[in-house]
């Protein structure tokens, strides 16, 4: 791909003057990047070896909080350090900044080298490893839904976060005359990411006022989740340099549709599709199938892994192309697992629960930690369902709050023994922070419901 640098070439670029700044980021547990910008010199000549950062950002929520509750660091331990390793397979152009290139780090332990188990990269790259000593690659493929608005983020959080009109004036899903209204935004995107090594597929309007949907081709998980995370990023990036917002907050309004982030799933051998059988009437290989019953089956413990907010859930409504229900069908978009591409070699899972708030790292894991359960257990796949799932009584639900999913995620043998007791106790810690702050909050319905009528 264009923009991707071997360490050489940021090397040759650095000196010949057309990169003066490296971005050092990693994966936060929310899914942004968190870092540092290095004068470009400093880094080829010492940086890229390591670099430093406090360990509460990996303790941390959106507001930059230290709650208390975490084993890994704390006020009484001191809110030490954390290594910063550069991956220098990842070192990428970011064409939208004036002479910049970005990389991203993995975090180590600071005395040990040891990956931080809890950091969202070493929690992605512990199952593809278990994925891999059984033998399989994952190709991955995160879409990403987000909402334009007219004003930029500054403006509308002036404005008490109020004066927020969406940048189309009604619902553009494929809508060509409408994207191209947005492609003063839309166009420097595509064309960024892409220049940034990131194999763009194509944009689309979705069906809401100002929603549009980005694509990325699939690939190796980590590649997937470094794309989903760098695309999120820019896109903010490139929206807020035109005056825009871009939000991924799933549920913007109550009455509006919500943004998911659907994630598509295929395993490989050695190049191949191994999700494909000719002989079956779907396509679908026995592997798929096991593949499946676990990523169905345990979808409620790794609820939270899709859904990580109190807002998370209000975009789980009947009728909104959300699903609620933990079950799979045939190129149905009102259940929760979807299959695609079946009776071809491009036969897929995707999965439709996770908002476009997800990170893409813990949400990738815990599904394939599912589907390697369903594959060493040689799971049962029921069969698909079919019609209005929403209506569907027999189909089990999601969780469906916070709350729910904070204790599916806790009472998770299946995550625990993937993952390790560490890594959950850590998530759940978030997950209790998330409800404990939202049920101290005095929110505006309540004053407006009840100020004078209660
Ligand atoms: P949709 O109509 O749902 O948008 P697309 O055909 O555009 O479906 O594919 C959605 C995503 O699936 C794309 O990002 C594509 O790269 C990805 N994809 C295609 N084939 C595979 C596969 N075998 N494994 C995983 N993801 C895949």
């Amino acid at each position: 791909m264009p923009g991707t640098l071997s360490f050489e070439e940021l090397k040759s670029a650095v000196s010949g003057g057309t990169i003066d700044t490296v971005l050092a980021c990693f994966p936060d547990m929310q899914g942004r990047l968190m870092g540092k910008r290095f004068h470009a010199v400093n880094f080829v000549e010492v940086s890229y070896k390591e670099t430093h950062c406090c360990n509460y950002l990996l303790a941390t929520d959106l507001e930059m909080a230290t709650p208390d509750g975490y084993a890994s660091t704390s006020w009484e331990k001191g809110y030490g350090d954390y290594v910063m390793a550069p991956d220098l397979s990842t070192i990428r152009l970011v064409p939208w900044l004036e002479g910049t290139a970005m990389v991203l780090c993995d975090i180590l332990d600071h005395h040990t080298h040891e990956p931080v188990p809890h950091s969202p990269r070493a929690i992605l790259k512990r199952q593809v490893t278990r994925l891999e000593e059984l033998g399989y690659d994952a190709m991955m493929a995160t879409e990403l839904e987000f909402f334009l608005f007219e004003k930029s983020f500054d403006e509308i959080r002036k404005s008490g976060f109020r004066d927020m009109a969406p940048i189309s004036g009604y619902n553009e899903d494929y809508h060509i005359l409408q994207t191209t209204k947005e492609e003063g935004v839309m166009r420097p995107i595509r064309n960024g990411l892409y220049a940034a090594g990131l194999p763009v597929e194509n944009s689309k309007g979705e069906a809401e006022t100002g929603q549009e949907e980005i694509n990325i081709r699939y690939s190796k998980a980590i590649d997937c989740a470094d794309h989903h995370t760098i695309a999120k990023h820019a896109i903010k990036e490139i929206a807020w340099a035109q005056g825009h917002a871009a939000t991924f907050l799933p549920k913007w309004h109550h009455d509006k549709v919500g943004s998911s982030s659907h994630v598509h799933q295929s395993l490989w051998v050695d190049g191949n599709p191994a999700f494909y059988d000719e002989s079956d009437p779907l396509g679908m290989s026995d592997l798929m199938r096991h593949y499946m019953a676990g990523l169905i089956a345990y979808a409620p413990d790794y609820t939270f892994f899709l859904a990580p907010y109190i807002n998370s859930y209000k975009r789980f409504a009947k009728g909104t192309f959300a699903p609620t229900k933990t079950v799979w069908s045939v190129d149905n978009r009102t259940a929760g697992f979807r299959l695609c591409g079946d009776g071809t070699k491009g036969v897929r899972v995707e999965c439709r629960i996770g908002g476009s708030d997800l990170n893409p790292y813990l949400a990738q894991a815990a599904m394939l930690a599912a589907g390697i359960k369903g594959i060493e257990e040689k799971m049962t796949l029921a069969p698909p369902t079919r019609g209005d799932v929403y209506e569907d009584a027999q189909a089990a639900d999601i969780p469906q709050t916070l709350r729910k999913a904070t204790e599916t995620l806790r009472a998770s043998a299946m995550l625990r023994e993937a993952m390790g007791d560490d890594v959950i106790d850590h998530y759940t810690r978030c997950a209790e922070w998330e409800q404990e702050e939202f049920d101290r909050i005095v929110t505006d319905w309540e004053v407006a419901r009840g100020f004078e009528r209660a």
